[in-house]
């Protein structure tokens, strides 16, 4: 390369320089056009009112761990994720190398090669340039060739922008062997030149945007997994027409790469609804481009549809995987919100569950008497202030069978550890379903009456047995007022497992299946495994912790009747057969109900299905005898 030789005298002759001016400005135009055009729309969008940019450490780290090392995706996809990253670490290097190559060309070239610094640069350059030289036609052949189905249709688009990173690094590294006083040294310089210009329409006018809006995304985050923002005043009814979308949201819809991970993540997908959370972000795309932020067409229509907004199991798998900081159930909340309060979501099962909530306070439709009976027949002691928790039963451990039998199996362990325990007299639902089925009114209500009647009992400390109570009372009830901590029943049995049984005899195999709500959700995956390790041979399902299948149950799904397609429980309970395991452990009622039905379904002699509670009590029994 000799452009540092030339540093300070015009690269260019008075013709060249004036195509070469011409093209910069066209190219800059064009993409400013396209640019201008999204920033205006996201600028022009409501201003999120939950959006704080403190504390910046979690910003920071999240930004170094996902951007600048590229963590997640290696993590999720290790080959093309590396090839992925190293196209990235390369474009970093490449920052200065192209400032200095398009300023030498109007001879104000700064990085001299003659210099101890110029040269390494240029080298250390040009290590880079082979590595993304390798690794975008790997990409290529990746997408052209093996074509993963979640990747989608070919898109020309990538076609052009592998060819011109590959062209762009091919006449880096050719520079250093063709002289640019050469007519071939030239040629190259030119072929760099183009490559260059016309790299910046192309990125601002194809999903290669996210090349500039990802990191930005990514550091911009709600400030949360699975994150549901306020309702604000008595005019918010959530997603319902442009006027609604968020800045976050349609930052967030321009910066989707399309890669499908969403996609391919997806129980509802995977299992045949029409739901494809790629096609949410896409969606929302769409409206935007056609009505722009302010559009007062309904949100849900031609590019959204209210039928798969309501398939949605809220698992987060979608918004885990997401490679570019896309929160997906935000919007989809966002949408359901939109649809209840508007009146426009019909559902007979979504009904009966508000009514059985408005009348009887639980989402089961048990009159609370019901409650009372089986807290009184279980010897079960009131809270009264004096005891170390409170034991939240939630409406599967108050009313159903086999939530009720993983109460008492938890009961009997808190005895033997020692630990002093009561239930509320007066517990309602926590409001979960609603809360993710968009019917914010509803929800309120049975926050504030359980915030209320908590505070009066002087509750310091509470358990429970069900993930998405733990979520719902420590993340959602925030917005009415402030609940004292609450921890998951396998947190605290984690803690106490030197002090349970072990079983050292006819250790049986059981494959424990993660609950989103306790895993994406909490990050809760070793502490279950370590109670089940201390009685039976622990093996793991094909997905598990992070990459965990969902049961079908959470945002509401459990209440809202036949599913379209295959059942999500009955998938997820073929996977677990096929471990060959004797026993299925779970830990959250929810997937203990689901993955019952399922398993019963999937095979005549089911293996047995056990919360990690009542593993813990099996041990203790067990040694008593
Ligand atoms: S939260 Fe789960 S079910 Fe809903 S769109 Fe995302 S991956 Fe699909
Ligand atoms: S939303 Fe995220 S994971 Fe889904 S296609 Fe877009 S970039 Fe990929």
């Amino acid at each position: 390369m000799l452009e540092s030789e030339q540093e300070g005298s015009m690269f260019l002759s008075g013709p060249e320089l004036v195509v070469f001016l011409s093209l910069v400005a066209l190219c800059a135009f064009l993409f400013w056009r396209r640019i201008g055009a999204v920033l205006s729309t996201v600028h022009r969008s409501r201003p999120d009112p939950d959006f704080h940019l403190r504390p910046l450490g979690r910003r920071l780290r999240r930004f170094f761990w996902e951007v600048m090392l590229q963590a997640k995706v290696i993590r999720e996809r290790p080959l093309p994720g590396l090839a992925h990253a190293f196209v990235f670490w390369g474009f970093c290097v490449f920052a200065l190398v192209t400032l200095n190559h398009l300023a030498l060309a109007v001879g104000l070239a700064f990085l001299p090669q003659a210099g101890g610094f110029g040269r390494f640069y240029f080298r250390f350059a040009a290590v880079f340039a082979a590595a993304v030289a390798v690794s975008i036609a790997g990409l290529a052949i990746r997408r052209f060739l093996v074509r993963p189905k979640w990747l989608g249709p070919l898109s020309p688009g990538s076609g052009v922008v592998a060819l011109l990173i590959f062209v762009l690094m091919a006449t880096y590294l050719a520079g250093f062997w063709l002289p640019e006083e050469t007519a071939a040294g030239r040629l190259n310089w030119w072929a760099h030149t183009l490559a260059l210009l016309v790299f910046l329409p192309v990125i601002a006018h194809t999903k290669h945007l996210h090349l500039l809006f990802s990191p930005a995304a990514v550091f911009l985050d709600r400030g949360g997994f699975s994150k549901i923002p306020p309702l604000v005043g008595d005019e918010d009814f959530g997603l319902d027409t442009g006027r609604d979308v968020t800045r976050l949201v349609s930052f967030q819809a321009y910066t989707c790469v399309e890669c499908g991970r969403c996609t391919e993540h997806c129980p509802a997908n995977l299992t045949g609804k029409i739901l494809d959370p790629k096609q949410v972000i896409l969606g929302a795309r769409a409206y935007l481009n056609e009505h722009g932020a302010q559009g007062s067409e309904p949100l849900l229509g031609k590019h959204l549809s209210i039928e798969a907004a309501f398939q949605c199991t809220t698992c987060g798998a979608c918004e885990y995987q997401c490679p570019v900081g896309i929160q997906h159930l935000p919007i989809i909340i966002g949408l359901r919100r939109g649809a209840v309060n508007t009146g426009k979501w019909e559902d007979r099962y979504g009904t009966d569950l508000f009514l059985n909530l408005e009348r009887h306070g639980n989402s089961l439709g048990f009159a609370h008497t019901e409650r009372e009976r089986f807290i009184q027949k279980n010897g079960l002691p009131v809270y009264n202030g004096s005891q170390e928790y409170c034991l939240w039963l939630g409406c599967m451990g108050s009313y159903d069978p086999q939530g009720r039998e993983i109460v008492l199996a938890l009961a009997q362990i808190l005895r033997e550890l020692g630990i002093t325990f009561g239930v509320l007299r007066k517990e309602q639902c926590t409001g979960d379903p609603v809360r993710r089925l968009g019917n914010d009114l509803l929800f309120q209500q049975l926050a504030q009456a359980n915030l209320e009647h908590i505070r009066a009992s002087g509750v310091a400390k509470m358990l429970s047995i069900c993930p998405h109570c733990v979520r719902t009372i420590g993340e959602d009830w925030r917005e009415f007022g402030t609940a004292p901590p609450i921890e998951h029943h396998s947190e605290l049995l984690a803690r106490f497992a030197s002090r349970l049984p072990g079983n050292t005899a006819n250790r049986e195999q059981v494959v424990y299946h993660d609950a989103c709500y306790l895993g994406r959700y909490r990050g809760i995956y070793n502490q279950p495994r370590q109670v089940i390790a201390r009685w039976g041979r622990l093996i793991e399902p094909p997905r598990a912790r992070q990459q965990g299948f969902c049961c079908g149950a959470g945002g509401g799904m459990m209440f809202l009747g036949e599913e379209k397609g295959q059942r999500v429980n009955r998938a997820r309970a073929e996977e677990l057969l096929a471990t060959g395991a004797s026993a299925v452990a779970a830990a959250c009622p929810f997937c203990n109900t689901m993955l019952r039905d399922g398993l019963a379904a999937a095979s005549p002699a089911p293996p047995r299905l056990l919360d990690i509670a009542q593993i813990a009590a099996a041990g203790l029994s067990a040694g008593s005898q």
